[in-house]
């Protein structure tokens, strides 16, 4: 897949894709995720490479201009034509939003990529939206000042979804929400960690049984009553997606009556 990203600040994306497992996903000369940075500035048409204004009808702050963000984006689609790739749909991330979703990160990981434009500033001018845009992603409701933290979220989600990048194939399919739910927890060694003042605190002593069928179901109930307390609207919907056991219900219909 391919991310073609419009931003005034590309220096910030290189960094990204050195480190961590993820660095894998752009690695390589067939890289899995192929990321095209394309500086805002060098699409503006005067001598200073102005890119923003003042907003008509007054106010403080400035807003992104149509006309380099349009140079930006027609330069886009030379390049993928070019590469034989088609026109990918492209992302304004904006708290107007949709807020983004595992659910939209694994149907984007499968795509062919999108052009991810970043706001800076009050925002961009609503004609570029309303001639360009298909889609526009929310990380939260809060204000940051751009949206490259929002793009490198998008793109370290659906970066470690892409076969060969994370160290163990399974693992995404273990994390929280991927089958609707909240994560378990987790321990690793020391067996039992000792305590200052009182009992140590010792790993659930199921995980250490070897025993893989009740190490599922203990994850299993722990996943659902880690939500049922805190994300209670997950559980409706993984019962309304039909991603319950009748072995879920009973466990849930338990911690109703004893939590
Ligand atoms: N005036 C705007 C905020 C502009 S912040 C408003 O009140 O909605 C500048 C840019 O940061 C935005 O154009 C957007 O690209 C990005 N941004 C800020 N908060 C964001 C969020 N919660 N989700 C996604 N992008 C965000």
């Amino acid at each position: 897949m391919r991310f073609d990203v419009v931003t005034l600040f590309p220096e910030l994306f290189e960094p990204f894709t050195r480190i961590g497992v993820t660095r894998r996903a752009f690695e390589g000369s067939a890289p899995a995720v192929q990321l095209r940075l394309w500086p805002l500035r060098e699409f503006a048409d005067d001598a200073y490479r102005r890119v923003d204004d003042r907003a008509y009808g007054g106010g403080p702050g400035m807003v992104m201009l149509v006309e380099p963000l349009e140079r930006a984006l027609s330069a886009i689609r030379a390049d993928q034509q070019a590469a034989g790739s088609g026109p990918t749909p492209v992302i304004l991330f904006s708290p107007a939003g949709r807020p983004l979703t595992q659910q939209r990160v694994t149907a984007l990981a499968a795509s062919p990529g999108a052009v991810l434009i970043c706001g800076r500033y009050e925002g961009i001018d609503q004609r570029f939206i309303d001639r360009h845009v298909d889609e526009e992603i929310s990380l939260g409701d809060y204000v940051l000042s751009g949206g490259e933290l929002p793009a490198l979220t998008l793109i370290d989600a659906a970066a470690r979804l892409q076969a060969g990048v994370l160290n163990d194939a399974q693992s995404h399919e273990q994390d929280s929400f991927s089958d609707g739910l909240l994560d378990c927890p987790h321990y690793s060694r020391p067996e039992v960690l000792a305590s200052a003042a009182g009992e140590p605190d010792a790993v659930p002593p199921v995980l250490l049984s070897g025993h893989h069928a009740q190490i599922a179901r203990w994850r299993r109930e722990q996943q659902l009553r880690l939500t049922w307390l805190r994300r209670p609207e997950l559980i409706a919907a993984a019962r309304a997606a039909g991603r319950l056991s009748k072995a879920d219900e009973r466990f849930l219909a338990q911690l109703k009556s004893a939590p």
